[in-house]
């Protein structure tokens, strides 16, 4: 066999579904949902995780287990080899879980990224790799990067307060970021915060629970630069949405700037007080769209000369050519391409580009399915209205397809049980998880089930709309 031919993945995803099995769902979640199989070659699979903690965690807890799943199922002994890479959704949380390990995150992180320019200063919540000079602009996102351009240069005058919204992976935490860079090195004095929506939430339940909500309010209420990222996290957390309304006044009157991102239009943010929603809307509120094949491709080139590895035109048209919507994902396409090709130590030729993509872009295809789609196609395929299938009914023959719509749901899509819950009419993600339970039981007894769930989804990605 050519080492070009070896591709362990199946293993890999069998492992996990094996050990999914094994484990509670909440354990899974926790330690195997930021992990992602990248490449492998005859005597090692390479998956990518989060942080160092993550990597000695799963490695103390789980690798005899799936060294040995990965043994029976291939026959001979495959390592697991533990590639690091930082998300920040995934930095956030950790920093509020794992205190301790914020000094060695930072340590890793400054290991990672590019030694600051000389005169100009950084600053720990920030990471410097999100400026404006890696931002590539097309028509997309040039709106959104020149009013991020004009505050960065110009805060508290120019836009205040500003909204960028868009959906995920379209560089909404790259431009907040890039904002808070900017400025704080031009303005020496310039205090800025950056904080996830999340974090922010957990910081306020801390306090409260610790005592300290006058340290929070303090030490909120007197930056000069309030960067906010996420607030579509925010709905149905009432507590903290009052919070951060008498912080919004409180910066606004002071004329202090502020920044949040979210991934969809206010107007579109459920469970959202009136008034923070009128502040949130009080300001510019600009938007990133998908970039077109152009854009892709000078992004994509981008990327690959910052990480000074080559690839042919070929591979670049191609990668962009199926991967439409996200920079995110493009980003992703070529990490798995550049890991094969240190692993297997040879050049990506198109055909080895394609093989490798293969799984990837078909996953990738089953990402635009929406949880609006499923609830649509499984509403006219029992005769219901979207109402009833959202609604608080609870006879059965609503019932049953409404729960077969969340579990279709997730088999489709990456939602959380949590954000598929709130979609469904704001029900507990523990409903969600109990209805899919309730199919998985009924598909073991009703010999008629699994089929129709085969057409529905085939229904789905039929209708999915093209991209
Ligand atoms: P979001 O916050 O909207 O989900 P991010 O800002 O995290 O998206 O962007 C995802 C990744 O794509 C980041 O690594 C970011 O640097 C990159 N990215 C997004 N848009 C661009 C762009 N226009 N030019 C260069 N890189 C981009
Ligand atoms: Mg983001």
């Amino acid at each position: 066999m050519k080492a070009g031919d070896w591709n362990y993945e199946i293993f890999w995803k069998e492992a996990m579904n094996q050990l999914q099995e094994e484990i509670s769902e909440q354990e899974f979640l926790m330690w195997f949902r930021n992990m992602e199989y990248l490449a492998s070659n005859d005597s090692q699979i390479v998956v990518s995780v989060p942080s160092t903690f993550y990597k000695d965690q799963v490695n103390q807890r789980y690798l005899r287990k799936i060294e040995s799943k990965l043994f029976e199922l291939s026959g001979h002994k495959i390592a697991l080899v533990f590639n690091i890479q930082q998300k920040e959704a995934a930095k956030a949380a950790e920093q509020v879980d794992h205190p301790a390990e914020r000094r060695e995150q930072a340590a890793e992180r400054q290991k990672a990224s590019p030694a600051p320019r000389k005169g100009k200063r950084s600053q720990g919540q920030l990471n410097g790799e999100y400026n404006f000079e890696r931002f590539v602009r097309g028509e997309n996102n040039d709106f959104a990067y020149m009013a991020s351009y004009a505050i960065a240069r110009n805060p508290g005058k120019a836009y205040n307060p500003c909204m960028i919204y868009g959906g995920v992976g379209l560089g909404k935490t790259h431009l907040l970021q890039a904002i808070g860079n900017s400025s704080y090195q031009e303005f020496e004095e310039l205090k800025v915060v950056y904080v996830t929506a999340e974090t922010f939430t957990n910081e306020f339940i801390l306090a409260i629970k610790e005592n300290t909500s006058h340290r929070f309010k303090n030490k909120y209420r007197s930056v000069d630069m309030l960067l906010i990222d996420d607030v579509h996290f925010l709905p149905g957390k009432v507590e903290t949405q009052e919070e951060l309304f008498h912080t919004f006044n409180a910066l606004y009157d002071a004329n202090k700037q502020m920044v949040f991102t979210s991934d969809r239009p206010v107007s579109e943010l459920k469970k959202l007080s009136d008034r923070l929603r009128s502040r949130f809307e009080r300001g510019l509120n600009v938007d990133l769209q998908p970039p077109n094949y152009e854009t892709r491709i000078a992004i994509l080139k981008k990327k690959i000369e910052e990480k000074k590895v080559v690839l042919p035109e070929e591979v670049v048209e191609l990668v962009c050519q199926n991967i439409k919507t996200n920079v995110r994902d493009l980003e992703k396409a070529l990490t798995k391409l550049i890991a094969y090709a240190e692993l297997v130590n040879k050049t990506v030729t198109l055909e080895i580009a394609q093989r490798q993509l293969k799984d990837f872009f078909t996953e990738y295809d089953q990402k635009n399915v929406t949880i609006d789609l499923v609830q649509r196609v499984v509403a006219d395929y029992f005769g219901l209205s979207l109402n009833d299938l959202k609604g608080k009914k609870r006879n059965k023959a609503i019932a049953f397809p409404r729960q077969l719509a969340m579990y279709i749901t997730r088999d489709l899509t990456e939602f959380s049980t949590t954000e598929v819950g709130l979609e469904f009419g704001g029900r507990d993600h523990t409903t969600v998880m109990h209805s899919c339970q309730r199919i998985d039981d009924r598909i073991k007894t009703d010999p008629t089930l699994a089929p129709a769930i085969q057409h529905l989804t085939r229904s789905i990605k039929e209708y999915r709309s093209p991209t």
